[in-house]
């Protein structure tokens, strides 16, 4: 992939515009808000598609993977109620872009990738090198990181066909994960809470992600 790492006004610019898309779209998290307006989200795609890196879109990464839209982003970090220091598991790094925004929100955020290629990909990002507070792995999100468990949050991005119950065990009690559950064209956003008894799941809108599956590519 050809980066661009170089922002310029028009992209600040653009991107003030992208953050009043997502708000009129209900986003209120003033931390999610300031999370888009700061980090530069056409550093993370390749520069063919630098002009329209602040629609509210996902786009194409390679290995027929994609970036999730920004409403997307923004609605999955906002459900997922961040504290600061929260330790936060993603699944399914793709561009890394969320996992930005997480630690931009001032999470430690430890985040999984299946396809080799992409989990290189983000090793020779110049741009990731300043996020200390994040981990990068490469395996199947479906075992979690049991040695870096439990977590606070758990954020799957990725179209899941169930609630994994690798990463529930791997869940603080009181802990969340936020994941898109169901194998058709539309997954329903669910936030499951783990208690001390079992889980209370709540309900929220339908999206489409590519789906999560099992097991590594090379
Ligand atoms: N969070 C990403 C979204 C990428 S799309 C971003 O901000 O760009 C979802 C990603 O999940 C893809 O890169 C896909 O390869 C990955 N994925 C799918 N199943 C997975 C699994 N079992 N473990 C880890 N990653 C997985």
């Amino acid at each position: 992939m050809r980066r661009s790492l170089e922002d310029s006004y028009r992209h600040k610019g653009l991107r003030k515009k992208l953050v009043d898309t997502v708000k009129g779209k209900g986003i209120q998290n003033k931390l999610v808000l300031e999370a888009i307006h700061q980090v530069p989200r056409h550093f993370f795609l390749d520069s063919a598609f630098d002009d329209v890196a602040y629609t509210d879109k996902a786009f194409p990464i390679g290995e027929g993977q994609t970036i999730s839209q920004p409403y997307t982003v923004a609605y999955q970090s906002e459900l997922l109620d961040l504290k600061k220091g929260d330790k936060v598991l993603e699944i399914g790094t793709g561009s890394a872009y969320q996992a930005v925004i997480l630690a931009a929100m001032g999470a430690k955020v430890f985040t999984i990738e299946r396809q080799k290629k992409l989990f290189d990909e983000n090793k020779s990002f110049a741009y990731l090198k300043q996020y200390a507070n994040i981990k990068f792995f490469y395996g199947d999100g479906f075992l979690g990181l049991p040695t870096f468990a439990p977590f606070d949050k758990v954020i799957v991005t990725a179209a899941a066909p169930e609630i994994p119950p690798k990463l529930l065990e791997q869940m603080k009690i009181g802990g969340k994960m936020v994941i898109p559950v169901d194998t058709g064209d539309v997954q329903q956003m669910r936030r499951v809470t783990k208690l001390e008894d079992g889980i209370d799941i709540e309900y929220f809108d339908n999206f489409s992600f590519v789906p999560m599956l099992q097991g590594k590519n090379s």
